[in-house]
């Protein structure tokens, strides 16, 4: 059996480096809030170019077969 320690302080962990920090907190500072703003928005761009590739892909496989048609 693996002993679970009673009194283990309610904490979480920064999204960014993994500090310890406070349940009501995300970050443990402002510069890791920055940095994972930074990584939302490249994430949100690389989303767009995805669905764009999807469609492109889409278009060049089936406007081939409606003339095919
Ligand atoms: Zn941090």
């Amino acid at each position: 059996m693996v002993e679970i320690p009673k009194e283990t302080p309610e904490h979480k962990h920064c999204m960014i480096c993994g500090k310890s920090i406070s349940v009501d907190k995300d970050f443990c500072s402002d510069k890791c809030r920055d940095e994972y703003n930074g990584i939302m928005k490249r994430r949100k761009r690389s989303n767009y170019i995805m669905i764009i590739v999807l469609i492109i892909l889409m278009a060049v496989l089936f406007v081939p077969m409606l003339f095919q048609a």
